[in-house]
């Protein structure tokens, strides 16, 4: 069952410039669909949707800060193999 994506304000449309909504996935990530242009923006990870949030007119929401990250020496985890058939909209 879909629900309604968090709205976390506008942004200028990468494309065309005018205000665009940026909203939240389900994920947490920011993702912004211009209605004017039609060009859609999806972050895919957090530096991505920082960097996504920051664009927002008049500051994003605040978001709770994840600890600063650690160097880079730590291997990642192993993915969980991806979930068949579960869109995410
Ligand atoms: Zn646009």
């Amino acid at each position: 069952m879909a629900t309604a994506r968090a709205m976390l304000g506008e942004a200028p449309c990468l494309c065309c410039g005018k205000p665009t909504p940026v909203k939240e996935q389900a994920n947490g990530l920011a993702i912004m669909t211009c209605n004017w242009c039609d060009v859609k923006v999806q972050s895919f990870s957090k530096i991505s949707d920082a960097k996504m949030r920051a664009r927002i007119i008049g500051g994003a929401p605040v978001k709770p800060a994840s600890p600063s990250p650690a160097p880079a020496a730590a291997p990642a985890p192993a993915a969980e193999p991806a979930r068949r058939g579960g869109l995410i909209l």
